[in-house]
C-alpha cells in the first residue's frame, strides 16, 4: 500500500473500481463512437457517491480529501477512461466553487454537482488564446444588478453536456486582470458550439461555447472582481498534478499489459520478452515510472495539506506527461502490429496520452514556470 493513502482511501478505491468496471468499461467504445458520455452515467456516478470527492457534507458531498480525488483519477486512468470527464467537473469546477463561492452559491450549485444533475465546466481557453491567458478577449460589462458577457471559449471539456460554466473574462480589456463568473447554460444568449472532432479522448465532449451578451446577476460573481488570476494560479497547480497522477497510473497499467503481452507472444521460437532489448526497455520503464510515482505521491501528500507549489506541480506535469508519451510509444512498439489496432488498449492509451503535453498548460509553459522559480 502506498504511504500517501489511508485505509478509507483504499476502501473507496474498491468501490470506485467496481463501479468503473461495471458502468464505464463496457461502454467506452460506444461512447467514443458517439463523442460523448450520456448524462445518465453522471447520475449513476453521483448516486454511487463518486462525484465531487472533496465537497463538504453540508453541501451534499462525500466530504473526502484529495486522497479520495486521486483514487478516482487513478481508477479512471487505469482503464484508460480519461475521456469520461468526471475529473474536470468534480476536481476542478467544484473546487472553484468550494474555494471561492459564497454560501448561497455553494447551496445553489454543489448539491446538483454532487448528484450529477449539474455538469460543471471550466471555460478559459479562447480561439486566439490558450497559453497566454492575460490576452483573453471575453468581456464582462457591469450592468445594473449584474454583468453582461460577450465572447467565445473553445476546447471546453464536457462542453456539450455542460449545465454550469465557470468562465473567465475581463472587466477592462486594456487591463490584464481576470474575473470569474458562473454561467448557467440555459441563460439567453448562451450557445454551445459543435462537438469538436479530435484524434484522441474521443468519448469526451469537447466543445466551443458562445456568449452573446449573456446577462448574469451579481450573485454569479465567483470570489471578487479582478482576482481571477490568483484563483487560477492556485487551482492550476492541482489541475497539473491531476495530469501527472494520470500519467503515472497510465504508464503503470500499460507496463503491466505490455509485460503480459510480450511474455505470451512468440517470435523466432522465443517470447518477445526473451529478447534483451525488450527486457531493457521494460526495465527502464519500470525504473522511470517508479521514480515518477514517488514524486507524484509526494506532491499529492503536499496538496493534501495545501503545500503544493506551482513549480512542483509544473515539474510533475512536465516529467509525467513527457514520460507517458515516450514510454507508451515504446510499449506500443513491443506489441508490433497489434499495437496499432484500436482493440488493443495500448493503442488508445497512446493516442489519448498525446494531449497531456498540451492541456492544463503545455510542456513549454511548464518549463517557463520552472525556470522562473530558479
Ligand atoms: C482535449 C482538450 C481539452 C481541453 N479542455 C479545456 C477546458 O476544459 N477548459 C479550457 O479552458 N481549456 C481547455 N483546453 C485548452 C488547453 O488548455 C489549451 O489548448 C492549452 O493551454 C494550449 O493553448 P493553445 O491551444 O491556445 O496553444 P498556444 O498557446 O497557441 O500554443 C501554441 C504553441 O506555442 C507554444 N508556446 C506558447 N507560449 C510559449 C512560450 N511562452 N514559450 C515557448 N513556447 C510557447 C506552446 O507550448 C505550443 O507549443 C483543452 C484542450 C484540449 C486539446
Amino acid at each position: 500500500m502506498r504511504k500517501v493513502f489511508r485505509d478509507d482511501h483504499e476502501m473507496f478505491r474498491e468501490q470506485a473500481r467496481r463501479f468503473i468496471e461495471r458502468e464505464i468499461v463496457p461502454h467506452l467504445e460506444h461512447w467514443e463512437s458517439q463523442g460523448i458520455v450520456p448524462k445518465e452515467v453522471w447520475l449513476k456516478a453521483g448516486e454511487a457517491g463518486l462525484l465531487c470527492s472533496t465537497v463538504p457534507e453540508e453541501y451534499g458531498g462525500p466530504g473526502g480529501d484529495y486522497g479520495h480525488s486521486a483514487v478516482m483519477i487513478e481508477e479512471l486512468a487505469r482503464v484508460n477512461a480519461t475521456a469520461v470527464g468526471f475529473t474536470t467537473h468534480s476536481e476542478i469546477v467544484a473546487n472553484y466553487i468550494v474555494a471561492y463561492g459564497s454560501e448561497e452559491q455553494k447551496q445553489r450549485w454543489l448539491p446538483g454537482m454532487v448528484s450529477g444533475e449539474i455538469i460543471g465546466v471550466l471555460g478559459l481557453s479562447e480561439p486566439s488564446i490558450g497559453s497566454d491567458l492575460r490576452s483573453m478577449r471575453t468581456q464582462f460589462k457591469r450592468d445594473g444588478d449584474g454583468y453582461r458577457i460577450s465572447g467565445q471559449k473553445t476546447f471546453i471539456t464536457n462542453g456539450r453536456n455542460a449545465d454550469l460554466v465557470v468562465t473567465a473574462g475581463k472587466l477592462d480589456l486594456n487591463e490584464k486582470k481576470l474575473t470569474l463568473l458562473c454561467v448557467e447554460t440555459d441563460r439567453e444568449g448562451f450557445a454551445k458550439g459543435r462537438l469538436l472532432s479530435k484524434i484522441g479522448l474521443k468519448g469526451q465532449d469537447t466543445s466551443e461555447l458562445f456568449f452573446d451578451d449573456v446577462h448574469v446577476p451579481k450573485e454569479n460573481l465567483l470570489g471578487e472582481e479582478d482576482k481571477g488570476f490568483g484563483y487560477l494560479f492556485h487551482q492550476l497547480a492541482w489541475e497539473r498534478l491531476i495530469i501527472a497522477i494520470r500519467a503515472a497510473t497510465c504508464i503503470e497499467a500499460m507496463l503491466e499489459e505490455t509485460l503480459e503481452y510480450v511474455k505470451t507472444r512468440t517470435v523466432f521460437d522465443r517470447t518477445v520478452f526473451d529478447f534483451q532489448n525488450t527486457q531493457f526497455k521494460l526495465a527502464e520503464a519500470k525504473a522511470q515510472v517508479t521514480m515518477l510515482r514517488a514524486f507524484v505521491d509526494d506532491c499529492l501528500a503536499k496538496v493534501m495539506v495545501d503545500e503544493l507549489t506551482g513549480e512542483e506541480a509544473a515539474m510533475a506535469k512536465l516529467v509525467g506527461s513527457e514520460m507517458q508519451g515516450k514510454l507508451l510509444d515504446e510499449f506500443l512498439q513491443l506489441h508490433g502490429g497489434y499495437g496499432f489496432m484500436s482493440e488493443y488498449r495500448v493503442s488508445r492509451a497512446w493516442v489519448d496520452a498525446r494531449v497531456a503535453r498540451i492541456y492544463g498548460g503545455t510542456s513549454e509553459i511548464m518549463k517557463q514556470i520552472i525556470a522562473k522559480a530558479m
